[in-house]
């Protein structure tokens, strides 16, 4: 083949290439489907590229949900997924029509459902999220904490918050390893070191792989009427040598530094990937006068301290004294409030050690000896 010839068919090549690529990018696609069960709620997330139109209805006898996508393929081995989450049994997929897809939801019963779309993040594909609610459950969840916290109020109540969860995985580590899972385990053996100590029971704002939003985790805290919440995260850095725990609180004028802003940013945008649909209402109307949260932060502080100390005894930290910074999951007026970050999972030593026992047993006692700290004194 001459020089020239094979140029050419370099070029018809390309040609049919960026033909073919075209028209497969030009068709809408889903990609992927996960599905994450919480005990009040069911999640379904579809990874879609396109301009995703697509047409909701129910059909009963038995309970549907179905959802039509006009000129969509899926890139999908299989045509069903099994749920079995005691709300869905199982997700079917398939050409309705030459020119539809049809995703149905083979439900156990009649459910409100909410469809949300959102748009690519960095690292991700524009998903469609699909939310089946249990009001009715949640509302007895609710109640139920309001009565545990009742019937516990000689204790001291000590709500511990898994960050992340479900669609959100958080800091990934070198090795893989997610904060979601890294952060569970933590808030166990925390939970179970509390509850071992007369007078404290603990308890999670989530047991499993699924996400809670931002404020629902400290209302939690407040159903069962806790003396503490602690939210449990790790943290992570381009810089992979960066290693250490550090404690913050809640800010209402300003971060303490570029850092700790940062850091809030990052960790308040966990509904969005969570598949959260944030409306401003949402959020509490704060005050730089109010006085109630003005003491609660100051004892925040004062709980961040004993715990850096405590922890500075068998882990290195980063700084002596808590940041603070605009974190919307510490946002409340009437419970002392901190946000650990038990390490760096960006470096492959901590990661190795945030997963040890020994580790998560030390440290968790540290944080229990510096809440009774607090709390008797
Ligand atoms: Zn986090």
């Amino acid at each position: 083949m001459t020089l020239k010839q094979y140029i050419n068919k370099f070029l018809l090549f390309f040609l049919l290439f960026s033909l073919s690529s075209q028209y497969a990018f030009g068709a809408d696609q889903i990609t992927d489907i996960r599905c994450w069960s919480a005990p009040a709620h069911t999640r379904v997330v579809l990874d879609i590229r396109g301009s995703h139109s697509y047409k909701k209805f129910t059909l009963t006898n038995p309970d549907r949900l179905v959802v039509d996508f006009k000129d969509t393929s899926i890139s999908l081995s299989q045509n069903k997924i099994a749920v079995d989450d005691g709300f869905i049994k199982q997700i079917r997929f398939g050409n309705f029509k030459k020119d539809v897809l049809r995703i149905v939801f083979d439900l156990v019963q009649s459910t409100e459902t909410k469809i949300s779309a959102f748009s690519k993040l960095p690292g991700k594909t524009d998903r469609l999220v699909i939310e089946f609610f249990h009001p009715d459950l949640k509302e007895l969840a609710e109640k139920k904490r309001v009565k545990i916290g009742s019937d516990l109020k000689h204790n001291k109540i000590i709500v511990i918050d898994p960050g992340h969860g479900g669609e959100d995985p958080g800091a990934i580590g070198p090795g893989g390893t997610m904060e979601k899972d890294v952060v569970l385990t933590f808030a166990r053996s925390l939970k179970k070191i509390f509850d071992e100590k007369e007078g404290y029971q603990a308890f999670l704002t989530r047991e499993g792989d699924y996400f809670i939003p931002l404020r629902d985790r400290i209302k939690i805290a407040g159903d069962y009427g806790a003396d503490l919440f602690i939210s449990v995260h790790v943290d992570s850095n381009h810089n992979r040598k960066l290693r250490g725990a550090s404690v913050y609180c809640l800010s209402l004028k300003g971060a303490s530094d570029e850092a700790a802003r940062c850091l809030a940013e990052k960790e308040n945008a966990s509904d969005l990937i969570g598949g959260i649909s944030f409306t401003q209402n949402d959020d509490l109307n704060f005050t730089l006068l109010d006085l109630a949260l003005t003491n609660t932060i100051n004892s925040s502080l004062r709980l961040g301290s004993l715990i850096l100390r405590e922890i500075k005894s068998v882990h290195p930290i980063k700084f002596d004294k808590p940041k603070q910074a605009g974190f919307r999951v510490l946002k409340t007026t009437e419970i002392p409030s901190v946000l650990v970050e038990l390490g760096f999972v960006s470096n492959p030593d901590e990661e190795r050690l945030l997963k040890q026992k020994k580790f998560q047993v030390n440290v968790s006692q540290a944080i229990v000896t510096a809440s009774d700290q607090f709390l008797t004194r």
